[in-house]
């Protein structure tokens, strides 16, 4: 790591760098990370389709032109359980371990790019077509 600074977001990225003894690889680490994107989407698949918190309901987008964000829809219905938000919450947990451990092997800081993503979209603002 370039820098250490005092926030939750370089100790978690510095533990590890620290406690990670498997899966040191860029190989590893890239396909960790590719598999734990794909339990995040498997897990909330499950929200709809075997606990049913959640449902969804889309069609194709009407966007308005003001652009008010309330006027889009997210295609969701329905509140995610607390079971399935635990759950979803584990995998995003697991989804950024590998992707602090990536950023350890490339000595990229988490922290720093997400300064710079705030930064980007501060200047870009809603127009930010993403
Ligand atoms: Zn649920």
């Amino acid at each position: 790591m370039t820098k250490i600074k005092d926030t939750a977001l370089d100790s978690f990225q510095y533990a590890i760098s620290e406690y990670l003894l498997r899966n040191k690889s860029i190989l590893d680490q890239m396909t960790k990370l590719e598999s734990s994107n794909a339990r995040i989407n498997r897990t909330l698949s499950k929200a709809v389709t075997h606990c049913g918190c959640l449902k969804v309901n889309a069609s194709k987008q009407n966007y308005p032109e003001d652009m008010q964000p309330e006027k889009i829809s997210t295609h969701l219905e329905g509140k995610i359980c607390p079971n399935c938000r635990d759950f979803l919450e584990k995998e995003i947990g697991h989804h950024l371990f590998y992707l602090a451990s990536l950023c350890n092997n490339l000595d990229l800081n988490l922290y720093d790019i997400i300064i710079k993503e705030l930064e980007r979209l501060n200047l870009l603002g809603k127009f930010n077509m993403r």
